[in-house]
Parts: structure tokens; C-alpha cells; sequence
């Protein structure tokens, strides 16, 4: 017998029972959770502890884009489980691989860097656009031009990136030379981009900043811009891609091609992975040791996201995600109206904001708690925005029940 097991561990505790309140207890406090806890979900329905159903309008925000446990995804998590779990970049391995020569092949990159979630994809294309430009021009060229309300993810630099300027305090000194301008403003962009600029950063729809629908203009100006200085264009997809807003990226509508796309959220339809996308060109900057990561394209998430690809990347579900944003937008629309509570119902594909009447301005949590209440689930974008990102899969059947249950929630609040 060793040491160790003669020494045996104390009987092993009565296990405390796990509820919400244990979050309080023992959670970083850095968010505020439902009440609900949930504990299983299947497609575009989940269950809590208590046994109660909901229907799914947020989506792990935006990132369940097949729903939850998906069979396909299942098998592919679980082929994966039994072969091969990580094996560090140290070694390549085939799903990332697969996944990458998949990516490259829907989109207008050569190459992929993979990461575990979306801040540090951008982190990579930030520092990607300011490697480039000091290989290209030199070290003065590292400007960074953003937008307003803009979201970018929490690292340092990501969230110096952002347009909220409230994510920043407390946490300087930040990384410098990022400005910010009001989003699909031509005319500012046209001033703030010069030949000191190595990169522009924008999201093709502003998710978290409120729904905001960028116009084609300004993001094909933001193209010509980084054109005549030699800047390169990162756009940021995490949101909008992987067929949320109707085609797999959302520049495919309007008309440009970014150097430098990132995705997240919806890749691996709820697995951790990010990716950064770009031209073999500009990928070079990135040469063995100037960039990394432990657990990017781990073979985990790579077979998880090729299977969410997969399914994505097809025409019955594209165009499916066109119809079921039609039907779930008329809906807002029309209880929008009839509860006279928004404003405005805007946004693109399944990615649908409402903003609130003057009236309710500020009380979007309010807003959700009604709706978990009436057992449906939706987020909020700021406080006077009411965001709807389903599963992009989402039976039409769960499209008008979810709304029938929103109706509820709606007359409570009025009442
Ligand atoms: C969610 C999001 C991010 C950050 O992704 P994380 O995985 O939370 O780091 C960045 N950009 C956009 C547009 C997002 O919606």
C-alpha cells in the first residue's frame, strides 16, 4: 500500500445540492444569471431543473446554430471523444485540418488560425494587421479604426476595439492608437482612416451594440478606404457568420471581401472554437513562434464544427434561414404593434433586434425575466433592445409558439 492511499481522503461529503443560489456562492460575480437554471435542451427547447420547458430565442447567444444536441453533432463530438482529445499545435491532426480545408473552401481565404472563442480570434487579427504593417511599411503604421457600439470580445485589446467605452474603464492603460467612429458613417470613417492606419475592424451588423444593420455603402467605403492606405479590413463575423443572417458570411451580401474575417459563436454550434481567415498573403506575417495557442484546433471542436458546417453550408439551410427569419420578424412586428412596446423591429436573417418604446426604454431585463417566466428564452442588446438569434433550424412550429408565449409576457409587463 502507498503513502497515499493508507492516508484515505475524509468520507466523502454529502453532496450539496446544486441550484441557482450556488452561483453566488462560488461564481466570479462578473455576470448575472437567469433565475432558471437549465440542465437539458433538445433543439429549439430547453428544460430546468424544475422540469420546466422553454423555448430557445437566444441560443447560447447565437452560438447553438443547429439547436441543442444535435444528432449530428453528437456524433461527431462522440467519434471524436473515443480517437483522439488534444495533441496541441505541437502536431497537426486531421479534424482541424478537414475543417480548415472547408472554411477555405466557402470562403475567399487561403488560410485558417484556430482558436476557443471569438475575442481571441480577433485578438490574433489585430495583432495579425499590426504584424503586417510593421513587416510591410514599419512600426508607425499601427492605427486601429473601430466603430461606436461596436463589440469585439473582453481581452485588452479586443475590448479597447470595441465602441463601449464602459467595458474599458478601470482597466488601463489600454493597448493605444484605436479611435472609434459612429457606425456607417462615410464621412467619418473617410477622416479618421489615413496612411497611419494598419487596420479597420467592423462587424458587417452590430449584435451586441443593438441590432444595428451596417448598410452596404459604408462597409464597401470601409473596403476602399483600407485599399488607397494600404490598411487591411478585418471583419468581424463571429455574430453574423455561419449562416445566421441568410448566407454562410454576411459580406457576401454587400458586395466586398474583407482580408481578415473572424468567426466564433455559431462555428461550433456550441463546442468552444474561434477561427481567423485570411489570404495566404497576409498570413505569412504569422511565421512559427510569432503567434499561438495551446488548445486552438483541438480535434474536439474541429470534428464538432466540420459536422455544424456541414449542415450550415448548404442551400436547404440557408435559404430555410430566410424564411424562418421572415416568419419569426412578422411576428415581432405584429406584437410589436398590437402591445404598442417597440419601436422598431430591424436587423438581418435570424439576427432581430426590437427596440423598445420611449415608454419602456432601459427595461430590457425586464423584458427577459417576463419571458422566462412565460417560458421563453431571448436576450437583450444594450438595455432598450430586445434580441431574437434562434437556432437557425428552428421548426416553424417553435417560431409561433415561442411568439404566442412572448404575447404573454408582453401583456404581463403592460399590466
Ligand atoms: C460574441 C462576440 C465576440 C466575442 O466572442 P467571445 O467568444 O465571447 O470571446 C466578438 N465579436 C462579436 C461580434 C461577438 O458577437
Amino acid at each position: 500500500m502507498t503513502a497515499n492511499s493508507s492516508t484515505a481522503a475524509a468520507p466523502p461529503a454529502q453532496e450539496l445540492a446544486i441550484t441557482r443560489h450556488t452561483f453566488d456562492e462560488v461564481m466570479v460575480p462578473c455576470f448575472s444569471p437567469a433565475q432558471v437554471l437549465p440542465v437539458r435542451g433538445a433543439g429549439s427547447r430547453v428544460w430546468d431543473q424544475a422540469g420546466r420547458e422553454y423555448i430557445d430565442f437566444a441560443a447560447g447567444v447565437a452560438v447553438t446554430a443547429l439547436g441543442h444536441c444535435h444528432p449530428l453533432m453528437v456524433h461527431a463530438l462522440a467519434e471524436q471523444a473515443g480517437r483522439l482529445w488534444h495533441i496541441s499545435n505541437w502536431f497537426t491532426n486531421e479534424p482541424a485540418l478537414r475543417l480548415a480545408r472547408h472554411l477555405v473552401e466557402h470562403t475567399f481565404a487561403d488560410k485558417v488560425f484556430f482558436c476557443n472563442s471569438g475575442a481571441e480570434a480577433n485578438e490574433a487579427a489585430l495583432k495579425l494587421a499590426r504584424k503586417y504593417a510593421a513587416d510591410h511599411h514599419g512600426p508607425q503604421k499601427n492605427g486601429i479604426v473601430s466603430s461606436l457600439h461596436s463589440f469585439h470580445g473582453r481581452t485588452l485589446f479586443t475590448v479597447t476595439a470595441g465602441g463601449t467605452e464602459r467595458y474599458r474603464q478601470g482597466f488601463g492603460p489600454l493597448p493605444s492608437n484605436v479611435q472609434h467612429v459612429p457606425y456607417n458613417d462615410i464621412g467619418a470613417l473617410e477622416a479618421a482612416v489615413g496612411p497611419d492606419t494598419c487596420a479597420v475592424i467592423l462587424e458587417p451588423v452590430q449584435g451586441e451594440g443593438g441590432v444595428n444593420p451596417g448598410r452596404a455603402e459604408f462597409l464597401q467605403a470601409a473596403r476602399a478606404l483600407c485599399d488607397r492606405h494600404g490598411a487591411l479590413l478585418v471583419l468581424d463575423e463571429i455574430q453574423t457568420g455561419m449562416g445566421r443572417t441568410g448566407t454562410l458570411f454576411n459580406h457576401e451580401q454587400k458586395g466586398f471581401v474583407p482580408d481578415i474575417l473572424t468567426s466564433a459563436k455559431g462555428l461550433g454550434g456550441g463546442f468552444p472554437i474561434g477561427a481567423m481567415l485570411t489570404t495566404s498573403a497576409i498570413a505569412v506575417s504569422f511565421s512559427p513562434g510569432t503567434h499561438g495557442t495551446t488548445f486552438g484546433g483541438n480535434p474536439l471542436a474541429a470534428a464538432v464544427a466540420a459536422a455544424v458546417l456541414q449542415v450550415v453550408a448548404t442551400p436547404q439551410l440557408l435559404s430555410g434561414v430566410r424564411s424562418r427569419a421572415a416568419r419569426l420578424t412578422e411576428g415581432l412586428r405584429e406584437l410589436g404593434l398590437r402591445h404598442r412596446m417597440f419601436k422598431e423591429v430591424r436587423g438581418e436573417g435570424l439576427l432581430i433586434g426590437c427596440e423598445l418604446n420611449p415608454d419602456f426604454a432601459g427595461r430590457a431585463a425586464d423584458f427577459m425575466a417576463a419571458g422566462s417566466d412565460a417560458g421563453i428564452f431571448f436576450l437583450m442588446a444594450g438595455t432598450s433592445v430586445l434580441r431574437f438569434v434562434p437556432a437557425l433550424n428552428i421548426p416553424d412550429s417553435d417560431i409561433d409558439e415561442g411568439l404566442a408565449r412572448l404575447d404573454r409576457a408582453l401583456g404581463q409587463l403592460r399590466s
